[in-house]
């Protein structure tokens, strides 16, 4: 990593790999002019550094306006806020907001810019030298899978909405905050470039270890990305903030239930994801090999599909036995339907891929998109209920700390009855 971080000893509690450091919010309370009750209402709010918490709740109900008040585009009316052990309250808001990488729905991206214009901003501003900013945005562009030689001097426009994403991804990161807060981020895609940037930020965040705060309105998209979820009602009162298993198995109260909605037993899927599972073997062939031989092999192997696969191990297609026999060898064609998902895919994703392309089944591709695998429906189902029998057993861990001492006064304790009013 081309910048040094500041950390404080209490930091990351000695652990190398995390660059992120921890958040306090000190008794925040907003309150804007005009509006009879505060946004939020007397948030205490620990974020432990390389963490991922996810901030949810109903529209309305305070979670931007926390986001905010953390690299202060919005000034808090009373309260303090702690970056690394450092009071940051009074701190010159544009001078902390280099030190937090903020990404928002689409990437706000300067449309006038180009994507290396983009992603250099904050380096340019911290005035590095060119050659620095240009390889810190090759790194970068290559950390988000977006190949530099062809993306550098595109507009946004010239940009599918999720490669959009990425470089807004890449932007907040340039300057190698030790936070990253997102609004949002993958309101704008559809459903599978969301599970697919999903994935990515999982994967970056790996090589990363920054803390993450990320707001949504979607429960299965905190269960998903987040080590921690805090759930909101109206004025940021925090209803219950711990982990996204302890969420699902044991709801604080009737309005995190609500919040869950039906199906809960379903959402353990969100739990799970694709390399906690055990992946079938597939008979593997290449294009130009022959079809008579690989018929051959799926006889021998007992199955009715084999895998193709480029020179580079990416599936490109799934072909049946019927397939095969009206080819003499395979053909280079790629199916663009094809039922792929990531190791970091949780189930339910893996369910919704066998949905769209009813298929029984889907290819599981790791780092670079090489092929790892096969997932099918009954190994999602028979997971279903071991990550539910887990959950229930997990009780000896220990969350952070998140309370609200404002006028409507309430702990977020998951033993209390938190928001049941
Ligand atoms: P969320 O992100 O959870 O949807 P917000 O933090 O945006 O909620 O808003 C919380 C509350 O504060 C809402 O009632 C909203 O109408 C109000 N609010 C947000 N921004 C402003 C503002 N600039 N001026 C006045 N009220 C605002
Ligand atoms: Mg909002």
């Amino acid at each position: 990593m081309s910048e040094t971080i500041q950390k404080t000893p209490d930091d990351a509690a000695g652990d190398d790999s995390v660059s992120g450091a921890s958040i306090l919010l000190d008794e925040v309370t907003k309150k804007y002019s005009g509006q009879a009750s505060a946004a939020v209402d007397g948030l205490t709010l620990e974020i432990p550094a390389g963490k991922i918490v996810m901030l949810v709740g109903p529209s309305g109900c305070g979670k931007t306006t926390t986001l905010k008040m953390i690299n202060r585009l919005i000034e808090p009316s009373e309260g303090r806020i702690v970056l690394g052990g450092d009071d940051v309250t009074d701190i010159d808001g544009d001078k902390l907001r280099r030190r937090i990488g903020y990404v928002i729905q689409a990437g706000g991206l300067f449309p006038h810019m180009t994507v290396e214009n983009n992603v250099a901003m904050v380096p340019k501003m911290l005035g590095w030298d060119k050659e620095r900013i240009s390889k810190r945005v090759d790194e970068l562009l290559e950390l988000v899978s977006l190949d530099p030689a062809q993306y550098r001097g595109r507009y946004p426009k010239e940009l599918s909405g999720g490669q959009q994403q990425r470089v807004g991804v890449a932007r907040a990161l340039a300057a190698d905050p030790p936070v990253l807060l997102m609004d949002e981020p993958f309101g704008a895609v559809d459903p599978i470039t969301r599970q697919r940037l999903q994935d990515e930020l999982l994967r970056i965040q790996e090589e990363v270890q920054k803390t993450i705060v990320c707001v949504t309105h979607d429960f299965d998209e905190a269960v998903k990305l987040g080590d921690w979820i805090a759930i909101f009602s109206n004025g940021a009162q925090l209803v219950q903030y711990d982990s996204p298993e302890r969420i699902l198995a044991d709801p604080a109260s009737g309005f995190v239930e609500d919040f869950i909605g039906s199906g809960a037993g379903l959402k353990q899927l969100t739990l799970a994801r694709v390399n906690d599972v055990e992946l079938a073997e597939a008979v593997v062939a290449h294009p130009g090999d022959d079809a008579k031989d690989t018929l051959a092999r799926l006889d021998k192997a007992s199955h009715n599909h084999a895998v193709i696969v480029d020179d580079r191990d990416r599936p490109i297609s799934w072909l049946s036995r019927r397939q095969l026999g009206r080819m003499e060898t395979i053909s280079t064609e790629t199916d663009r339907q094809l039922p792929v998902v990531g190791e970091r895919a949780t189930l339910n994703d893996a369910l919704d891929t066998m949905l769209v392309s009813s298929a029984g089944a889907a290819l599981v591709v790791g780092r670079r998109d090489v092929f790892r695998g096969v997932i099918d429906v009954q190994t999602i189902m028979d997971a279903i209920t071991a990550a539910h029998d887990a959950a229930i057993q997990d009780t000896g861990h220990e969350a952070p700390v998140g309370i609200n001492t404002g006028s409507m006064d309430q702990v977020a304790d998951p033993k209390s009855d938190g928001g049941r009013s």
